[in-house]
């Protein structure tokens, strides 16, 4: 062989003996077959198969089976972003003339999505208190298609009974899908409570370390796998390697980083409820949390995110007590290592059930520095808010 050749042909070498414990980065767009004869039945291969970089590589396939484990399922799709994740699904299930509802406390883009995708192409949508439980029967008619719950919701932290959801939405023939962000499988796991979907943003807990954007779709029906993967490829989507390797990574700590999250921000919540400064905390595991009963029959842990409502002060006054923050930054997709804090304004994404407190709504997010110093920093900011005199409040 010529020196060109030799550049573009890469040697094999001995694997014999070479056992790690990382998992390979496998790249590829291309996959080669061993003759013409396997080439032309490569779409016999199915979605199990590897025909193409873009359907998955065995790095890919490694994190899809690892989440299908741990929610107890059949398959799981990956995706680009916990919004695909969710988008996905929708686009799958959903026909023209069909109708999806969707909570009140819905991840806000997805609200987005249905409101400016799937309405103006004459998919419905219908939006329902989260708090309905087995309510929801009244609003699911012969063109709902699809029930949509998220809990808790990852602002308003709103548990939702989903076992009730799902007996309803079943007895008249629709799926459930279940954004289980907040929760993750460890947490809950949705599909043993009946649901079809359980979307994971792999964003947040699963990367665990704010530097990959990925999102999951596990199911325990292998029809439900391929509409999905039809789909995904109708659309020309899929996942990187280099992500799937970084979630894999990621995913081995889960356990430990979500614990640890979870018993600070419980400690935390309880001690927010004590200032001054705070209308209430919105946590699930305070029974001031809408929902609380349900998270204590269905879930009992915390992850490390939850809301603390403010009682009303100047803007001005709350704008830099959280610019003086020294430990929490400030930002708004959690489930990283560092603590974040995010002001929300939540009135403007209610339909159904107004919102009502005229504070900010501080959205937290726990993460691995040292429990004290978070504190203290939370703490100064609570003083700054509890000094402002009532008269002088927005
Ligand atoms: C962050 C988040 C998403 C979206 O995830 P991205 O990867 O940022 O697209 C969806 N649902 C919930 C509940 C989230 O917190």
């Amino acid at each position: 062989m010529h020196d060109l050749t030799l550049c573009v042909h890469h040697p094999r070498v001995d694997e014999d003996g070479y056992a790690s414990l990382a998992v390979p980065t496998h790249r590829a767009s291309t996959i080669v077959y061993p003759d013409a004869k396997t080439f032309a039945a490569r779409k016999y291969r199915g979605f199990d198969g590897y025909t193409y970089g873009l359907h998955g590589t065995p790095t890919t396939r490694t994190l899809e089976a690892q989440l299908t484990a741990l929610h107890g399922g059949v398959r799981t799709v990956l995706v680009p972003s916990g919004q695909a994740a969710v988008t996905i699904v929708m686009l799958s299930v959903l026909m023209p003339g069909d109708k999806v509802l969707i909570p009140d406390h819905v991840y806000p883009p997805v609200r987005s999505f249905c409101a400016e995708y799937l309405a103006p192409r004459g998919i419905a949508y219908g939006v329902y208190d989260p708090l309905i439980g087995s309510g929801i029967a009244d609003l699911i008619d012969e063109t709902v298609k699809l029930v949509w719950v998220e809990s808790p919701g990852s602002g308003t932290m709103e548990v939702q009974d989903v076992p009730a959801i799902v007996a309803a939405a079943k007895a008249k023939g629709a799926l459930v899908g279940c954004d289980n962000t907040w929760a993750t499988p460890l947490i809950f796991k949705p599909l043993e409570h009946g649901a079809d979907f359980a979307c994971e943003a792999l964003t947040k807990y699963v990367g665990g370390h704010s530097d990959l954007l990925l999102g999951s779709v596990t199911v325990k029906d292998m029809a439900l796998r391929e509409k999905m993967k039809e789909t995904l490829r109708a659309f020309g989507v899929g996942v990187s390697p280099d992500e799937c390797q970084l979630a894999l990574r990621g995913i081995e700590t889960m356990g430990l980083r979500v614990a640890h999250m979870g018993k600070v921000s419980e400690d935390f919540a309880r001690r927010l409820t004590k200032s001054p400064a705070v209308e209430t905390v919105l946590h699930p595991a305070l029974p001031s949390c809408p929902g609380h009963d349900i998270w204590k029959r269905d879930m009992g842990r915390s992850s490390g995110v939850f809301s603390a409502v403010l009682r009303p002060v100047a803007e001005a006054t709350l704008e830099a007590a959280l610019t003086a923050l020294k430990v929490f930054a400030i930002g708004a997709s959690w489930g990283g290592t560092r603590s974040l804090i995010a002001p929300m304004a939540v009135a403007g994404d209610r339909t159904v059930n107004p919102w009502t407190y005229e504070g900010t709504v501080l959205r937290i997010s726990i993460g691995l520095e040292d429990p004290d110093d978070l504190w203290n920093d939370l703490d100064a900011l609570l003083v700054k808010l509890e000094r402002v005199p009532a008269a002088s409040a927005a």
